[in-house]
């Protein structure tokens, strides 16, 4: 991270708007992060209208299955997060603990549950949606904790954050078309809280070789768009929102039909609620009381 990133951090902890723990990419949020992020959220879902979402939560971990399912760990091994525990007897158990104790490595101890850390909010989504939709299809809106493995001192770079995430599901030109009106009306969104905000197409971080070759070709298909605003540098902005289609991948994998009785097309577009606030912060400065009046008024109308 650059001495800009640097400054932006040490203003982020002093403000007491991030609490920051031993693990790179893990901290707390305080008081008036949180009532940002909130703020935004609810601006985000009004954002819907005249569209109202069918709104959903779904915890912070899914099936281990479902994860195998989509093929997250073919694609994206590196950022996984498998929850273990200890399935042993009491002999056991009392080894573990005193090799917690003397402080020697326990691993070998543990053994992996039917449960992930969910690391796209929309992926719990999916599986609900089998079966056939209604003319005009489904909306459906979570705000999910998701987790990704990639530790970093870099605030926008965390192990775990919040998406609000928006799915559709419905025939193909009625989800493009949605995909394309929701990338307006998020960059019109953003432009409204004063972000210096761009869109570009981009790509998934597919692991490896094979991952670039598939990487390429989502980025061909325009299969993604991001919303970029500069907040740990001016030349490489930070995404904070994602627009994606995936015609009819999640539709035939969950067995979802459009009311034709074709295989449904999905899309999906989420905020980054963390990065998003951290680029108000950065924009408007660290105290809120600062900010500019209209920006003000749409957060604390
Ligand atoms: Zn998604």
């Amino acid at each position: 991270m650059d001495e800009e990133g640097e400054l932006f951090l040490q203003g982020l902890v002093a403000h007491r708007l991030i609490l920051p723990s031993d693990v790179p990419g893990v901290f707390g949020r305080g008081a008036v992060f949180e009532d940002v992020l909130e703020r935004f959220n609810a601006l985000a879902g009004a954002s819907a209208a005249p569209q109202v979402p069918e709104l959903t939560c779904f915890p912070p971990v899914i099936d281990r299955k479902l994860l195998e399912r989509v093929g997250y760990l073919g694609s994206f091994p590196n950022l996984c997060g498998c929850v273990q525990s200890f399935f042993g007897d009491e002999r056991g158990a009392r080894r573990l603990a005193d090799r917690v104790h003397a402080g020697e490595p326990y691993e070998d101890l543990l053994g992996p549950t039917s449960v992930v850390l969910n690391p796209s909010a929309c992926y719990p989504v999916y599986p609900t949606l089998t079966g056939t939709l209604p003319a005009g299809g489904r909306l459906i809106t979570a705000t999910n904790w998701v987790y990704r493995h990639e530790p970093s001192r870099e605030p926008t770079r965390m192990q775990s954050y919040r998406v609000r995430e928006f799915v559709r599901a419905g025939r193909p030109d009625e989800v493009l078309a949605w995909r394309d009106d929701w990338l307006a009306r998020g960059l019109a969104l953003l432009r409204s809280l004063g972000l210096p905000v761009r869109e570009d197409v981009a790509s998934d971080p597919f692991f490896g070789r094979a991952g670039r070759f598939l990487a390429a070709s989502q980025q061909e298909q325009k299969l993604k768009y991001e919303l970029l605003v500069p907040v740990i540098s001016a030349t490489r902005p930070t995404a904070v929102g994602s627009f994606n289609v995936h015609h009819d991948k999640f539709g035939s994998m969950f067995d979802i039909r459009s009311d034709d009785g074709e295989v449904a097309h999905t899309a999906c577009i989420g905020y980054g609620l963390e990065r998003v606030t951290m680029a108000l912060f950065r924009t408007h400065g660290l105290e809120t009381a600062d900010w500019p009046a209209d920006v003000r008024a749409l957060l604390w109308p």
